[in-house]
């Protein structure tokens, strides 16, 4: 079996190698094994965006689909420096598992455009997003592919997505994006979906443990969408938050830090950086510090071969998407660790958005509980359901979740069988 070298990447490579070590232990067919490693299809198109200087720039976008069998395709879309085809690709992959761990009715996809955003001023930001989004009009919409937010994109972004999108149509189409502003049709609750997901899992594993997650030590990197939800949640539950780090640097307080005022100083500065009564570490060191649970939710690839012997934690709750290497998560599982995996523990947010698409096509809109209600039920059937098959097949997390995962795509591929 290849790997098509224009999706090569360390993503991409994660991801067929997680797809490679499961497709054994649920006996998967060869030709579904050889189907599900390659994404159904793949679009990259060139973004010319007017800059305020006034000088044309082109940036490459990208929006991936790997599979269609369960239903529409469903993932988020990234503005980064440094992603690439390969990057998008390993995400739609595992955006596959997510959704059928979750039992939702969609296939993985995801999207990016490489630039930095954080140098773009609003407005290029919106100029980016919308000739992005009519580039990427053949391939989206309520019923084709719906994407979200994710790194480095917000609830604006698919604002402007949805505006777009619908003034192509003569009428306003609110099911094309999830993760709006509520008062273009967004769900209460969508924003801080992923995080909320994240410590609520994290929480039913920790009572699995038997641990109380009162004391309990952590480190948070990244403080954004999800980060920072994650790190105000698990602060209000009596956790010390030791640690937090962004894109330009960590901060270090044994003693806990005040959560309120890192946000505070935070809306002040951009950045946790410079947070008085805490000392600057940088972004390497921090994830090393002491502490009991380590929450990646930044970007992939974090928890390495060349790391993974410095990283205390006991508990890692992997909010981002692929934050850790194939060879580091060997060595985590001989030493015992407790890993969450990405599609169980950050599941929250497409979770929340397949609430937000189906009050968008019924013009139905839910009360926050019972977006919360639903939302932990979800989780905890899904919780139970990975924790009951690791027990039974005396596999770790991350392989009992994408047998559940891998298992539910290939059952549908079998049920269609191969077209034409
Ligand atoms: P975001 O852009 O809101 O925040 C990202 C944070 O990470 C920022 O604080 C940024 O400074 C920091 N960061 C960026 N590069 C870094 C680096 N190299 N080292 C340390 N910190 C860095 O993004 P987000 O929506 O919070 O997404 C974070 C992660 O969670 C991503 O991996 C994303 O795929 C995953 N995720 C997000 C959602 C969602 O609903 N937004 C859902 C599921 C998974």
């Amino acid at each position: 079996m290849t790997m098509q070298a224009e999706f090569d990447s360390m993503l991409y490579r994660t991801a067929v190698a997680q797809l490679d070590d499961v497709a054994k232990k649920v006996d998967l067919e060869p030709d579904i094994h050889e189907r599900l490693r390659h994404p159904r299809r793949a679009l990259v198109v060139s973004v010319p965006v007017r800059m305020d200087n006034g000088r044309t720039e082109v940036f490459y976008g990208y929006r991936v689909h790997h599979n269609t069998v369960l239903g529409p395709t469903k993932g988020g879309l990234r503005y980064a420096p440094d992603v690439n085809l390969g990057e998008v690709t390993g995400l739609a992959m595992l955006m596959s598992w997510k959704c059928a761990l979750m039992g939702l009715p969609y296939g993985g996809a995801k999207g990016g455009v490489r630039c930095d955003p954080l140098a773009m001023s609003a407005r290029e930001r919106e100029s980016l997003t919308r000739r992005y989004t009519a580039e990427v009009i053949p391939v989206i919409g309520p019923d084709l592919d719906i994407p979200a937010p994710d790194l480095g994109t917000d609830e604006q972004t698919m604002a402007w997505i949805m505006d777009t999108y619908s003034m192509t149509q003569g009428k306003t189409i609110l099911g094309v994006v999830t993760g709006k502003p509520v008062v273009v049709g967004g769900s209460v609750g969508r924003r801080e979906a992923t995080g909320h997901g994240v410590v609520h899992t994290l929480g039913q594993v920790l009572r699995r443990l038997e641990r109380d997650p009162r004391g309990q030590r952590v480190v948070v990197q990244g403080f954004g969408n999800v980060g920072s939800v994650v790190a105000r949640l698990l602060w209000k539950e009596g956790c010390v938050v030791v640690g937090i780090s962004d894109v330009h640097g960590g901060i270090w307080n044994p003693r806990g830090l005040d959560i309120q005022q890192v946000s505070q100083h935070v809306m002040e500065s951009g950045t946790v950086t410079g947070f008085p009564g805490a000392e600057p570490l940088s972004n390497a060191e921090i994830i090393e510090q002491p502490c009991d649970i380590f929450v990646p939710a930044a970007v992939g690839s974090q928890i390495r071969d060349d790391n993974v012997s410095r990283i205390r934690a006991t508990v890692i709750a992997e909010a981002a998407n692929g934050p850790t290497t194939p060879e580091a998560d060997v060595i985590l599982r001989e030493r015992g660790v407790t890993v969450i995996p990405d599609i169980l523990a950050n599941a929250g947010g497409v979770v929340v958005s397949y609430f937000e698409w189906l009050q968008g096509l019924q013009y139905h809109f839910w009360r926050e509980n019972e977006i919360t209600t639903r939302l932990q039920e979800v989780m905890t059937h899904a919780v139970d359901q990975v924790c009951a098959l690791a027990e039974k097949n005396d596999v770790d997390l991350r392989t009992a979740a994408l047998m559940v995962g891998v298992r539910r795509v290939a059952d549908g591929y079998r049920t269609r069988g191969l077209y034409p």
